[in-house]
């Protein structure tokens, strides 16, 4: 496969556009490339495809942190899945096309991906959904109870999910599908197994369909508020399943789950080396010629730390439980602490006198680092 493009390249705007641009500039795109528009163009179908990928991910803030922060490898080795993704992103593209391509986008987002029919081809499952959720490494840390809003199908108010609205119709054998709940359909030059548009893939019609869902059972909501509890400790890439928060299924199907991919931002401070946290901590020169002790950052807070006289430049010390929680195991890890020595940028002549004193009396083999050089040479 070819280098994946840019995103913001693909949608020809700059890093720091606005929601508002960016979907400007993709309805522009789309429906110059839409395949609709384009019949029997694969470049066209590749483009858009390109360029609906790029809008999903910077349209949305989370997954646009993480590509802003982590490229395309943000996504896993596989990359973006866009086929998976598109069918959580129907309602932005109501909202950018009005009905316009409706139908394709409806069909198309849902064929081959989510609802397994029952054997009686009456209850669907909802689809599994997925959310990708980035957390700081503090958080991680020490575990958080974050908000997500996500759309989906709710069971319908209106028929308490059956889709009928008298809740006692019989269903009969689709005629469109002949009970299959699948036809063959082109569309543009698409040729593919699409879910039957009359019965919605259940194979059987209602009889008095519910006005509020059209006999499906279900609804779209959108920004559903959902609490998600980070355990501490927890991984990048590692992913959460919410058991039964995914879509609704059709006509009182089972609901789908709902997978939270966890993203670990970045710290600018502590590096993450399995339990253990990295830390770089600058020391003054005289501060590692004579020991002392320093105040030390940590993931919960400033801790003092002895050091000993003569620290080289590089020494990693050790902290012991200030690391991250073991998920698995028991207790945390530990934190190092990796020592810089730093000299002045300037110096007062008093200092100077001072340090012109000990250059004139310092012994180069009192040094290790100098002595093992030297020994090299
Ligand atoms: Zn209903
Ligand atoms: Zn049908």
């Amino acid at each position: 496969m070819a280098e994946k493009k840019d995103y913001y390249e693909l949608l020809g705007v700059q890093k720091n556009a606005s929601t508002d641009v960016l979907k400007k500039a993709y309805r522009q795109l789309a429906l110059q490339h839409h395949p609709d528009r384009n019949p029997g163009s694969k470049e066209a179908e590749e483009k858009f495809k390109e360029i609906t990928e790029a809008y999903e991910v910077l349209s949305d803030p989370e997954k646009r942190k993480i590509y802003d922060q982590y490229g395309h490898a943000g996504f896993g080795p596989q990359g973006f899945d866009w086929r998976q993704d598109f069918s959580r992103v129907q309602m932005d593209f109501s909202d950018i096309f009005g009905d316009m391509f409706e139908n394709f986008f409806s069909d198309f987002g849902r064929a081959g991906y989510g609802g397994r029919t029952s054997a009686a081809g009456r209850h669907t499952r909802g689809s599994d959904l997925e959310y990708r959720m980035s957390v700081s490494l503090k958080e991680a840390a020490a575990g958080a109870e974050k908000h997500i809003n996500i759309s989906r199908y709710d069971e319908c108010p209106a028929c308490k999910g059956t889709g009928s609205k008298t809740g006692k119709s019989e269903r009969a054998v689709c005629s469109a599908c002949k009970g299959r709940g699948q036809v063959v359909k082109s569309q543009g030059f698409f040729t593919l197994a699409q879910t039957c548009p009359s019965c919605k893939g259940e194979g059987r019609i209602i009889s008095d369909p519910c006005p509020n869902c059209r006999g499906t059972g279900r609804v779209r909501t959108n920004m559903h508020r959902i609490a998600v509890k980070v355990p501490a400790g927890i991984e990048h890439g590692s992913s959460l399943r919410l058991k039964g928060q995914g879509d609704a299924g059709v006509s009182g199907g089972v609901r789908g789950d709902l997978y939270i991919t966890i993203f670990v931002e970045k710290d600018r401070l502590f590096e993450r080396r399995n339990s253990d946290i990295l830390c770089e901590v600058p020391v003054t020169s005289t501060q590692a010629i004579l020991g002392d002790e320093i105040e030390v950052p940590t993931l919960t807070g400033k801790v003092k730390m002895r050091i000993p006289s003569g620290m080289q430049t590089g020494s990693i010390l050790r902290l012991r439980n200030q690391g991250m929680p073991r998920i698995a195991g028991y207790g945390k890890g530990d934190q190092l602490v990796k020592i810089r020595v730093v000299v002045p940028d300037r110096l007062s002549r008093q200092e100077k006198a001072l340090y012109q004193q000990i250059k004139d009396t310092e012994n180069p083999d009192t040094f290790p680092e100098i002595k093992k050089f030297k020994s090299n040479l």
